[in-house]
């Protein structure tokens, strides 16, 4: 198991929401499986999941909605 990277406190495996905001418009991933800091709360995402929502932003920033949620799960290719 890694280490956060701010403060080398122990990670857990949790789901969280990533939010992307690009000026006129938002998105919402939920439930995105990452790593989080039990003592200062520092998220971070394995290589494939950073990959994925990256994709899932370049997807959905053609979309005209000012927010826009998706779920993790769902997008999973
Ligand atoms: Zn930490």
């Amino acid at each position: 198991m890694n280490n956060c990277i701010v403060c080398k406190g122990d990670l857990e495996n949790r789901k969280t929401n990533f939010v992307a905001d690009l000026g006129n418009c938002i998105i919402i991933v939920k439930d995105v499986p990452s790593q989080v800091c039990s003592q200062c709360g520092e998220v971070s995402y394995s290589h494939e999941v950073a990959m994925q929502l990256e994709k899932i932003v370049n997807r959905m920033k053609d979309s005209l909605t000012e927010v826009a949620i998706v779920h993790y799960s769902n997008t999973a290719a």
